[in-house]
């Protein structure tokens, strides 16, 4: 079958989803003409879920509230149905073969993009995906530090720079700070009804 749904990867821990995360995947959506965008949370081992940050349920529910709004974007659970800890080659292989009509395009911050080379399987993932890479403020994107095999898979798109990031959203929690605005209203709510990230 022809792959000729184009389909946006938004992989990530989201303890919580916040606007930064919603506007990368609105840019990518809109710059790179894609007609979905999945949000994958990754599953936490255990151990380090109880630390600080929040169940995988409710992280999900989270970003379900999160994008609730928007038909385009889609929750999907594999990794969190998977257990243990997640690749994205895995993930890829899995959404590849359980969608044939769909390619697929991972979306990763610049925090993430320069770490590529060591990602699991990264040729056969690179074979599979497109990465589109979006700035973070404080992580300018240099891809000459690619290898070219990768830099070639690799398209930059501009977004408003967003200096929110969910590390600093639970510290704000922590230190009794508010962080209304940088999640959405729904999802503010949510986190302020659970008490989550106040200790
Ligand atoms: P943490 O501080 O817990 O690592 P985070 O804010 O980095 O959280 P993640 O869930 O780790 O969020 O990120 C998921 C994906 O979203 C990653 O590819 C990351 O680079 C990207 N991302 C996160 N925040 C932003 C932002 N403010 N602007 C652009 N991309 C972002
Ligand atoms: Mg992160």
């Amino acid at each position: 079958m022809n792959r000729n749904r184009h389909i946006g990867i938004m992989g990530g821990t989201f303890d919580p989803i916040h606007v930064g995360h919603l506007l990368a995947a609105n840019t990518a959506l809109d710059a790179c003409a894609l007609d979905e965008v999945w949000f994958i949370p990754t599953n936490v081992p255990p151990l380090k879920e109880g630390v600080q940050g929040a169940a995988a349920e409710l992280r999900l529910r989270l970003v379900r509230l999160a994008i609730a709004d928007e038909p385009r974007f889609k929750a999907v659970a594999i990794e969190l149905a998977r257990g243990g800890v997640s690749y994205s080659i895995d993930t890829v292989r899995e959404l590849e073969s359980r969608n044939p009509d769909c390619s697929f395009y991972y979306i990763i911050g610049s925090d993430r993009i320069h770490d590529l080379p060591q990602w699991h399987r990264i040729e056969e993932l690179a074979s599979m995906v497109r990465f589109i890479g979006v700035e973070r403020p404080g992580e300018p994107i240099d891809l000459n530090r690619l290898p070219d095999w990768l830099r070639s898979r690799v398209e930059l798109v501009s977004m408003p720079q967003v200096g929110i990031s969910s590390t600093d959203i639970r510290s704000r929690r922590q230190a009794g700070r508010s962080i209304r605005y940088m999640v959405t209203e729904p999802v503010y709510s949510e986190i302020v009804k659970e008490g989550l990230y106040e200790s």
